[in-house]
């Protein structure tokens, strides 16, 4: 399904422990599954440094940020940072199904707005693409008061409060809220 998550399975000093990462490419890679880790501590820098031919078990894929049909709605995507990842997995998948409504995607990365994920693949996308739309940005609410929000489907994923931040404006901004879904990625 497009926006599972996998869980690496690590052991650190004699403790076995997991997270979880969402899938970043589309089920039509299986069996390869590419993730989008941002390198905050020791599991991201461990995951991030495995060898080419390095082995990391995982759990999983499970459901999140999923969807499992076509929309019927156009889709708006709001994310920041790695919060790009599962968002990924399902653009592609859209348009591999040659979805036919419109596709927006806001995007920020604030602690390197230079690096942006996947900035040529969204620019190489809107070119063979109409439906596609792409915004870079630094503050997403910002750019949310000239949409028209009641109109899209919407799906949220950034960094720990951020997810709920975004979602709060958007709802202020005239959103539906059971059109509204949010993943948060936190450390626990
Ligand atoms: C549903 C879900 C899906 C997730 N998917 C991804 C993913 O696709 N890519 C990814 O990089 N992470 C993802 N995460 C976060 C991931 O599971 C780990 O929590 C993260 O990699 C931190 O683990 P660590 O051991 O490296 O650092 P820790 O020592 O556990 O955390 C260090 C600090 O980093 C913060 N943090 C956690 N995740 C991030 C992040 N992604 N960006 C910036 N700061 C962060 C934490 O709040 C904490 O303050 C996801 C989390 C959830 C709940």
């Amino acid at each position: 399904m497009p926006g599972q998550s996998v869980w690496p399975k690590f052991e650190r000093d004699g403790k076995r422990f997991s997270k979880i990462y969402s899938i970043a490419s589309s089920p039509s890679d299986c069996p390869i599954v590419e993730l989008c880790v941002s390198r905050v501590g020791w599991s991201s820098a461990y995951l991030q440094d495995l060898p080419v031919g390095g082995v990391a078990a995982c759990a999983g894929a499970i459901w999140l940020m999923t969807i499992d049909r076509l929309p019927t709605r156009p889709r708006l995507y709001i994310v920041e940072g790695s919060g790009i990842a599962p968002i990924k997995s399902q653009i592609e998948w859209l348009h591999e199904q040659r979805f036919d409504r419109s596709v927006w995607l806001v995007q920020a990365n604030p602690e390197t707005p230079d690096e942006l994920p996947y900035r040529e693949v969204w620019r190489s996308l809107a070119e063979n693409w109409p439906q596609f739309h792409h915004f870079e940005t630094v503050h997403p609410e910002s750019i949310l008061s000239v949409m028209n929000l009641s109109e899209f489907d919407i799906d949220i994923c950034a960094v720990d409060d951020r997810s709920g931040q975004i979602r709060d404006a958007v709802l202020a901004k005239g959103a539906k809220a059971e059109g509204v879904r949010s993943e948060s990625f936190h450390a626990f």
